[in-house]
């Protein structure tokens, strides 16, 4: 193909070369700039026409197994969280794919994800929604508070996710949201009536109405809502909702649940079988009622699991293991000046001792590696060097001179 320069003319809309801006030859026949977009859009259109309504394939859509398979590579334990979710969003995909006609109908499974912070809650939701190719917000329930007080109003919710689908709607509302410390909503009393609890029940009440699936005007650009402003109307139906929280002190009310109960029905050898040093893995939805939370709201999310504390172990592969791991981003980054990064094996322990020591769990694992390699990342890129091994010694050396040792000791 080539750009004609004799007298010719589009064979689809007959116009001249020069009354377009580029006109393209076949083997027989001509193509203007203008007919070859259109003809681009309609194949577009008839590719997307063959999916589903709802812009998903029925082939593509990957099974419980292989949901599992990808969160694996990028999550480091957390099996009995990654089993649910997987199922809960494999049923929340083939729901969105079953017919009109049909009697009966699948209802939707918001999902509930308790555990302490740092586990990688969000970031299970987040991989999920990478594997989906479906767009995905973050919200924080501690920003929210009912209409008319200050702080955000809970539409700010599904702007967020038009934010995150540039304004498209249709995959707005197929889209996952993760709301955050969803705890912190809870009811701060069993007596409501005492004062007005704008940003606990009111906040939960308010979320209500999203989760169960409702067709909500939202102001495009968050914030408050005002009169004149244009909504955009947006169906949360099919919309994924993903809560979280850390629930701090559940592990007492999951407790005193498993006593009575070993009280009240069972034998002393199911008593014998509860580990008590890991509570959350019997996190059940009366927990989160007596939490605070309102049934109407646990209702609405009917898949609940837990994620596990991070261990020395778990905090060692995280280090190394997933695909995007930080020691492999580090790595990557000097790769790109030409420089082979390398570690010797007692830096990863060290490093997972300081993250221990300090209490700052898989969030802190980043700010201890950037710092070690603060002074490299400053000077490696003006020099001729090509190997960089970073042994214990030097990570020390790095970490002990640094603001953070300096601040921890004056403390
Ligand atoms: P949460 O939402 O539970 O508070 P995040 O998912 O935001 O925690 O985790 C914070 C960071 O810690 C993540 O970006 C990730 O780098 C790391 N992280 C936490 N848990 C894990 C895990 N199980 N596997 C791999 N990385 C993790």
């Amino acid at each position: 193909m080539s750009k004609k320069d004799t007298n010719s003319y589009c064979s689809f809309c007959g116009r001249g070369e020069k009354d377009v801006n580029m006109l393209i030859s076949g083997m027989s026949a001509d193509i203007c700039d203008s007919c070859a977009e259109q003809a681009y859009q309609i194949v577009k259109d008839s590719v997307e026409a063959k999916k589903t309504a709802l812009g998903i394939d029925k082939d593509q859509l990957p099974d419980p197994r292989t949901i599992k398979e990808y969160l694996d590579g990028y999550i480091i334990g957390q099996d009995s969280a990654k089993r649910y979710l997987s199922v809960a969003v494999y049923n929340h995909y083939k729901r969105l794919l079953q017919g009109k006609d049909d009697d009966i109908e699948i209802e939707k499974s918001n999902i509930i994800l308790v555990g302490p912070t740092g586990t990688g809650k969000t970031l299970l939701a987040r991989t999920i929604a990478k594997l989906l190719h479906v767009p995905f917000a973050i919200v924080d329930a501690t920003v929210l508070t009912e209409a008319g007080y200050v702080g955000e109003d809970i539409e700010s919710i599904l702007t967020r996710l038009l934010q995150a689908s540039d304004y498209d709607v249709a995959a707005a509302e197929r889209g996952i949201v993760f709301i955050d410390e969803i705890d912190k909503i809870a009811r701060k009393s069993d007596n409501p009536s005492i004062t007005r609890d704008v940003s606990g029940e009111g906040v939960q009440q308010g979320l209500l109405k999203l989760l169960e699936g409702s067709v909500v005007n939202v102001p495009p650009q968050g914030g408050r809502k005002h009169p004149d402003q244009k909504m955009i109307a947006v169906d949360t139906k099919n919309i994924l909702f993903v809560c979280g929280g850390a629930f701090d002190g559940i592990e007492r009310k999951i407790a005193q649940r498993l006593n009575t109960m070993v009280v009240g029905y069972a034998s002393s050898k199911n008593n014998a079988q509860v580990d008590r040093e890991n509570l959350l893995q019997y996190v059940a939805p009366q927990d989160l009622k007596s939490f605070g939370l309102i049934p109407e709201i646990i209702g609405r999310l009917p898949i609940l699991t837990y994620l596990d504390a991070l261990d020395r172990s778990a905090l060692r592969r995280i280090l190394t293991e997933p695909k995007n791991s930080i020691i492999k981003q580090y790595v990557k980054l000097f790769k790109m000046d030409d420089v082979t990064l390398t570690f010797a094996e007692d830096v990863y322990e060290y490093i997972v001792d300081k993250a221990v020591e300090y209490k700052l769990g898989a969030r802190g694992l980043r700010s201890i590696v950037e710092t070690i390699m603060m002074d490299a990342m400053f000077n490696i890129p003006s020099t001729k060097e090509t190997e960089l091994h970073v042994t214990k010694e030097y990570a020390v050396e790095q970490l002990e001179n640094s603001q953070i040792i300096k601040l921890r000791n004056s403390q």
